[in-house]
């Protein structure tokens, strides 16, 4: 087992296996154990199980890959069940959102679709049973004279008044809060456990409160609410589920998961394992972070393009399979760690880099004239959409006189390294012909506005007939026929590795990276792009991958938008060949 944990990542990701070969982790160990042990009819079912108070993201997939992974490889099942017993966080908009972004994912739960709300009867019911078997108590203490009572790490908390009261006055009282005869926090219903245990966990944890609020599936039919300690494992033991998977925080809470089954009349009795929570660098992840940044407008929305969420990094333009190949290759650990953002960014390059068809784009255009080049001439040329994948075939590109290419592929004074445009040089242009640059015109400021440029009738398709070498190949865009687009570049949201942290007292929005999002509004596009459907990421040549934004459909008269998912420079590829 030690040596299989060793293969897991650290922040800096040595010794990361990057094959995307799925590999033994010490969960599947565990549960090959339970089935070689003959535990719950050698069957294997889990759970995937958010609590519908925000919009998933990519810690979130990495559970999802886990739990729905561990039933197809153990043939068995992995039920999708929303903890919803938090009634003032939750809403439907986000049990929607949830199943969207599973089904996108990939995963099927094929109608195992469940809610804590449905077993709050059968959950009232065995609070009852806990009750008559003197196991569970109503208690009259204020929440601080309970923090008292409930003592420390290095003090063993103290009993409370209430916990002596008999059986039938506990059931008397247990009814009432049901009936909504008390006011909300004046009661609880708690476990009699142990209020010396050394795990705070165990000092009588409260199981019911009354709290009046309208619940997203039950309404008001309910003023009580179970606590999530008491729901989750018995919502698990309800539904057959053999194994528990859950992030490291609720290892304290193990004990009290493994006492409720252990009471209980449940038909079946599940095994908690926990694992690392995912964190990525330069983001946030938690769902209080998250909701700040969309209450308070820092981003648009839970699907803004630079979130983490499932459904900002598919507006971003990566792909399911991407991620998917991002949670294997992080594997499983039993340590928390930080993976560094850069991985997630080259598994969509190396998956982007197989799918994605080529096109060219001009983000920030120069107009360039070619002064011998037939006026009113326009030109078809051929142009492959994959240079790795024959299949993918070629198009017709539109070339002509005045054609658009990128303001920083010219200098004017050009140093040494510079083998771009520059007066006197000669470049080729992509699929087209080798260009010169004779002479440039300029604003009254100075700038350049208009590239003047020769070209070479004998390069036609990119290569010269005596053989001469050019140094650079540039993308372009013929202007006759350039479709007009805004290009939205993103990067990372914050400008820190760990902004959460919130070690050095600041907050972590006055981190946000204010070059984050970029928007240019003149952009130039072969005709082709104009075609490119929602959802189908694409390679500008030279730039990047790029998706058109889903938020703009049908589109607008303005033209397409793309948002860019990621430039071609990895440094995830970078850093591990240092
Ligand atoms: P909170 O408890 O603050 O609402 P949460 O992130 O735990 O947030 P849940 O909806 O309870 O949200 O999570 C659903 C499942 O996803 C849980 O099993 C949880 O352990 C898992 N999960 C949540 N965040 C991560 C993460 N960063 N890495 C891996 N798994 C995660
Ligand atoms: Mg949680």
């Amino acid at each position: 087992m030690q040596d299989k944990e060793k293969n897991i990542p650290e922040g800096n990701l040595e010794g990361c296996d990057c094959s995307g070969e799925s590999r033994v982790n010490f969960i599947q160990a565990q549960i090959d154990d339970d089935l070689k042990a003959g535990k719950n009819e050698a069957r294997v079912h889990t759970r995937f199980p958010p609590e519908p108070n925000g919009y998933l993201h990519i810690g979130h997939a990495k559970s999802i890959c886990l739990n729905f992974g561990l039933a197809e490889i153990f043939k068995g099942f992995c039920n999708l069940r929303f903890d919803d017993t938090n009634p003032s966080k939750e809403e439907v908009e986000y049990v929607e959102s949830i199943k969207e972004d599973v089904r996108w994912l990939g995963f099927d739960w094929d109608g195992r679709e469940f809610f804590a709300s449905d077993y709050f009867e059968k959950l009232y019911a065995y609070a009852v049973q806990l009750i008559k078997d003197g196991k569970a108590y109503v208690c009259d203490l204020s929440p601080e004279a309970t923090r008292e009572y409930r003592g420390t790490l290095k003090e063993a908390g103290r009993n409370s008044p209430y916990r002596e009261r008999s059986v039938a006055e506990n059931l008397d009282l247990f009814a009432r809060m049901r009936a909504g005869e008390f006011a909300d926090g004046s009661r609880v219903l708690r476990a009699k456990i142990d209020m010396a245990a050394g795990n705070m966990n165990m000092r009588d944890p409260v199981i019911y409160r009354i709290l009046r609020a309208h619940h997203h599936r039950t309404g008001d039919a309910w003023c009580i609410y179970p606590m999530y300690d008491f729901a989750h494992g018995l919502s698990d033991a309800i539904e057959g589920i053999t194994h528990s998977i859950c992030t490291l925080e609720f290892e304290d809470h193990r004990p009290l998961y493994d006492w409720f089954i252990e009471q209980l009349p449940v038909p079946c009795r599940p095994r908690q394992i926990e694992f690392a929570r995912l964190n990525l660098s330069y983001t946030v992840m938690s769902k209080r972070k998250l909701l700040k940044l969309v209450n308070d407008g820092l981003v648009d929305g839970w699907d803004d393009p630079r979130l983490p969420t499932l459904s900002g990094l598919r507006r971003r333009g990566f792909s399911p399979a991407s991620i998917r190949n991002f949670c294997e290759r992080i594997g499983v650990a039993k340590r928390n760690s930080m993976v560094d953002v850069a991985l997630l960014e080259h598994a969509v390059r190396e998956d982007l880099n197989r799918i994605a068809s080529r096109y060219m784009a001009v983000l920030q255009p120069l107009k360039l004239i070619i002064d011998n080049y037939p006026e009113g001439q326009v030109e078809e040329l051929d142009a492959v959409n994959h240079p790795e994948d024959p299949a993918a075939g070629s198009r017709k590109i539109p070339f002509a006189r005045e054609l658009y290419v990128e303001r920083d592929d010219f200098m004017e004074e050009a140093p040494k390294k510079f083998y771009r445009l520059t007066p006197g040089r000669e470049v080729r242009l992509r699929y087209a012909y080798y260009i010169r640059c004779e002479w440039v015109e300029k604003d009254a400021e100075g700038k350049v506005t208009v590239l003047h440029c020769s070209y070479d009738p004998q390069s036609r398709g990119g290569s010269s007939a005596d053989g001469r070498k050019v140094k650079a190949t540039l993308h372009w865009v013929a202007a006759p026929t350039a479709v007009n687009a805004e290009v939205r570049l993103y990067d990372r949201l914050f400008s820190e590795p760990d902004p959460g942290s919130e070690k050095d007292g600041g907050s972590f929005t006055e981190k946000i990276n204010s070059g984050s999002l970029v928007v240019l509004k003149d952009c130039k596009l072969e005709p082709a792009l104009a075609e490119v459907e929602a959802g189908v990421s694409v390679q500008f040549e030279r730039l990047g991958y790029f998706i058109p934004d889903n938020r703009q459909r049908p589109l607008s008269s303005a033209g397409p938008v793309f948002n860019r998912t990621v430039t071609l420079r990895d440094d995830w590829l970078k850093s591990q060949s240092k």
